[in-house]
């Protein structure tokens, strides 16, 4: 059985091309980039000329970016460092409701610390209110941290005027762009802003490595502290292959990044209508057009997300539930509850990510399989059962 992958927002496989430039820094070329010899100096050299190809994708300069071991770690720094280094001038930082944990989590760390964060609400489509971050910012106000599209439900947010208003006020803006680079055209100079997270492991690249671009002058504290690489601003020897990996990964993706996000949406939009269309009581989460290119996020009333995924896997298809449910809690997704599902509704969530693998017959075969596991597990239920007798449903 062809295994059908599409959960490429929880990570993606890695390219061969990827890998193939990895290799060597895992047999011959091991020295230590902070060796004075050549040996080291290779490994140093292969390190900035990933570098370079990071800053380039994301119109950056190249001394404006620190390797970090992954999108978590980068929006810890991003936040704490920030938070750190301006506790004197204010406490006050703005996200939003629907962030990735990364970014949650630590927020919920820095309440306990003292800062008071703000958490901006979002409309039924997961999109941020500009005039909202507006009203929200006070004088104490240090650091805006708004997602650039959200890994859940796809939404892509108004991240250049957001920037903007943050500016007006001469406030950092930080965004979480682990989902959207190599998906959306990013240009960190034309939006404007000071920080911004990405990840490997979501572009084709390897798992335990990501970037923070951090604008010249912006002042933040390190997280890591020790020995002198990364400018002195991230220490530990770096992790030159997974680096190395990054680079590769990034220039690929963003070398025909158009063809790329065409393909994607092509097969998005068909994988959406058709299961609009084939099953009813669906209905699509997110944005209908400021969307990722490879996300689709729907609700499908009268079944459990969990129960679905299980159905799908053992016809070989991977796809994520609504729930998001690592911590093994049954409490639906907290990104499904801010955009107004109701708990039961978010309970039969499905989030299929598509990827540059995924084919015509990829989506076909799930347009052919989920009806059908739908239609089963709908029968199974008493509550669909009652409904369609009270309501004459189909
Ligand atoms: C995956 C993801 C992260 C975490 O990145 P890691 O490299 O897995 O630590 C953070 N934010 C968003 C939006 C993500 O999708």
């Amino acid at each position: 059985m062809k295994r059908i992958y599409l959960d490429n927002a929880a990570t993606t496989p890695v390219r061969s091309e990827v890998l193939e430039s990895m290799l060597p820094y895992y047999k011959n070329l091991f020295g230590n980039p902070s060796s004075l010899y050549s040996y080291g100096q290779e490994t140093k050299k292969a390190i900035e000329e990933a570098r370079d190809k990071v800053a380039k994708a994301i119109g950056a300069n190249s001394d404006e970016i620190y390797f970090t071991s992954g999108g978590s770690e980068s929006d810890n720094w991003a936040l704490k460092g920030v938070a750190y280094a301006l506790k004197n001038k204010g406490n006050h930082i703005i996200t939003t409701s629907i962030e990735h944990h990364a970014i949650l989590h630590t927020c919920q760390y820095l309440e306990k610390q003292g800062f008071e964060i703000t958490y901006l609400p979002v409309d039924k489509y997961g999109l941020v209110s500009p005039e909202d971050l507006k009203n929200a910012i006070t004088g104490k106000t240090i650091l805006v941290s708004i997602m650039f599209a959200n890994n859940e439900i796809g939404t892509i947010e108004p991240i250049e005027e957001l920037a903007r208003i943050t500016h007006e006020k001469g406030i950092y803006f930080h965004t979480d762009a682990v989902q959207a680079v190599g998906n959306i055209p990013i240009d960190v100079k034309k939006i404007n802003i000071d920080l911004l997270s990405l990840s490997a492991h979501k572009i084709y690249g390897p798992k335990g490595v990501g970037a923070l671009y951090i604008k010249k002058g912006v002042k933040l504290h390190s997280l890591i502290h020790g020995g002198a690489q990364e400018r002195n601003r991230r220490a530990g020897t770096e992790n030159v292959g997974g680096i190395v990996g990054l680079g590769t990964a990034i220039e690929l993706i963003t070398n025909d990044l158009d063809s790329h996000i065409n393909k994607l949406k092509y097969l998005r939009d068909k994988l959406i209508n058709g299961i609009l269309e084939k099953i009813p009581y669906t209905r699509l989460n997110g944005h209908p057009t400021k969307r990722l290119p490879g996300n689709v996020n729907v609700s499908i009333e009268f079944v459990e997300g969990e129960s679905m995924i299980l159905s799908l896997d053992m016809a070989g298809i991977c796809v994520s539930s609504g729930s998001a449910c690592t911590s093994g809690t049954l409490d639906p997704s907290h990104v499904l509850l801010a955009i107004g599902l109701p708990h039961e509704i978010a309970h039969g969530s499905l989030r299929l990510s598509i990827g540059k693998e995924n084919t015509d017959e990829d989506v076909e075969k799930v347009l052919e399989v989920l009806p059908n596991i739908v239609n089963r597990l709908r029968e199974m239920s008493p509550l669909f059962k009652r409904v369609k007798e009270e309501k004459k449903l189909v």
